[in-house]
């Protein structure tokens, strides 16, 4: 191994990190609004001052309205206060938008009311006699 040097290497290899003047601007789409926003240098140099790998997903105001919506729902939570949820969906049966106060799980049909209803004409008569005892 007489042609190895030890402890010397090319000059062009040495710059693994970047300095700030070789930072600029990067534009990113926000997945929350799909709008385009500035990754500006700025911010870029303090991702990297703290050690932040992933670039921001979220444009300011997105960013914010998520921040919100999270101190809303931890408001919420220490006051003891129930979250009222509302979440658009479609029926499975009559393909009409309607809401629904929890999360569908992945795969399970949900219905509006009507639909749900008819599906489920025990809830409506009510009356618990056992004549559909399983
Ligand atoms: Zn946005
Ligand atoms: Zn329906």
């Amino acid at each position: 191994m007489a042609d190895r040097e030890i402890g010397v290497r090319k000059p062009d290899a040495a710059t693994t990190f970047a300095a700030d003047d070789e930072l600029f601007d990067t534009r990113i789409q926000c997945i929350d609004c799909s709008k385009d926003f500035v990754w500006t240098v700025g911010e870029q140099a303090f991702y990297r001052d703290k050690k932040l790998e992933n670039p921001p997903k979220r444009c300011k105001d997105c960013k914010k309205a998520k921040n919100e919506r999270l101190a809303a729902i931890e408001n919420a939570q220490r006051s003891g206060v129930k979250q009222r949820i509302e979440v658009k969906v479609s029926c499975a049966r009559c393909s009409e938008a309607t809401t629904v106060p929890f999360y569908p799980s992945q795969g399970r049909p949900v219905y509006c009311r009507s639909c749900f209803l008819e599906l489920n004409p025990s809830i409506l008569n009510g009356n618990g006699n056992g004549n559909h005892a399983a």
